[in-house]
């Protein structure tokens, strides 16, 4: 029988067609040309783990000098070693995205190190999440969630715009969002709240700022795991069997696609597209069957007794 790019055999979903959508390119390829941002400076943060690395790394095999910005001294040298193995100029730069005055400081950090202006780019990937049915979720986890999800992301992006229309310089900016912020999350109201808000946000600030040559897109990624997952996440998935399956694409995605896909945006390719939010997920949240399979509590999908 025949084999796919990611090495299932076809047929695999019922049907002799059904052989998903092929495996991504090899990593260490660039989806635009050689040099793409070099003499720029790109500022990703929680660039120090899983899919913010990833969409660091890109940048940096395009030549951009990076800027890696997060609270954590491990994931902070994670980072920067990873973009210094690629080649690139990198500053690791320790920051709470919660506090306006730190952003302040780590723009300030990234203007002494790589020159004056503000950096070209910012990806703001940096995000808390842990599952928790609604009823559970503390006043505290929720405002953690949303302080660094929406409020940090609102932070930085006017740090940015700031800098740069102060300097009458253009740049783009890419925020990180996810599928729920259309459907509600169920075991994630906090987070599906604050990246709900994350996209209202980019709408907004596109048609503000398009006038001095800011573009601001979000970038949706699918189920792409990674090494770096939060334990409770991590959890959640090892309770699922056959997660390719799962996926109208017949397979997860890889975190270099959604790097790819931010490189893009994020490039003179990419200049017209502002106030977008685009998916990189195998189309699984358009996902719908003809009958609904069988109710289940959050807490049953998370492996916990019911109340009472
Ligand atoms: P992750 O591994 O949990 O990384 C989160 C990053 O954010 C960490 O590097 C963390 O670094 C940083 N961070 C957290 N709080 C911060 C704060 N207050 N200030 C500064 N940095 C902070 O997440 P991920 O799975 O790579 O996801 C990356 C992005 O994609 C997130 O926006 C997430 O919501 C979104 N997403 C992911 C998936 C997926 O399948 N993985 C799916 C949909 C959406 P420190 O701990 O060092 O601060």
């Amino acid at each position: 029988m025949a084999k796919s790019e990611t090495g299932r055999e076809a047929g695999a979903a019922g049907s002799a067609a059904a052989v998903g959508i092929p495996g991504p390119p090899a990593e260490g390829e660039t989806a635009l040309k050689p040099g793409a941002f070099a003499g720029q400076t790109v500022l990703v943060t929680g660039g120090g783990t899983g899919l913010g690395k990833a969409v660091a790394a890109e940048f940096a095999r395009l030549g951009a000098a990076m800027v890696i910005a997060s609270r954590r001294a491990e994931h902070l040298a994670a980072g920067a070693s990873a973009m210094a193995e690629l080649g690139a100029e990198v500053l690791a730069v320790a920051c709470d995205i919660r506090d306006p005055e730190q952003i302040e400081a780590l723009f300030d950090a990234a203007g002494e190190r790589f020159g004056p202006g503000p950096p070209a780019v910012l990806v703001n990937n940096a995000a808390a999440n842990f599952p928790v049915p609604a009823d559970e979720l503390s006043p505290n986890g929720w405002r953690a969630v949303v302080d660094i999800t929406l409020n940090g992301t609102f932070f930085c992006c006017r740090e940015f715009a700031r800098r740069h229309l102060a300097a009458g310089t253009a740049g783009s900016i890419v925020n990180i969002g996810a599928s729920y912020a259309w459907t509600g999350g169920p075991g994630f109201a906090h987070s599906a709240a604050a990246k709900a808000g994350v996209k209202s946000l980019t709408e907004t600030l596109a048609v503000e700022w398009g006038p001095y040559g800011i573009g601001v897109n979000c970038l949706v990624p699918g189920l792409m795991p990674h090494e770096d997952m939060p334990e409770a996440i991590a959890a959640n998935l090892s309770r699922s069997q056959e997660l390719d399956a799962r996926q109208p694409a017949l397979r997860v995605g890889h975190p270099r696609e959604l790097g790819w896909a931010a490189t893009f945006l994020a490039s003179p390719y990419g200049r017209f597209i502002t106030g977008c939010t685009l998916v990189v997920d195998g189309a699984n949240w358009q996902r719908r069957t003809l009958t609904n399979p069988p109710t289940e509590t959050v807490r049953a999908q998370m492996g916990r007794p019911e109340p009472g």
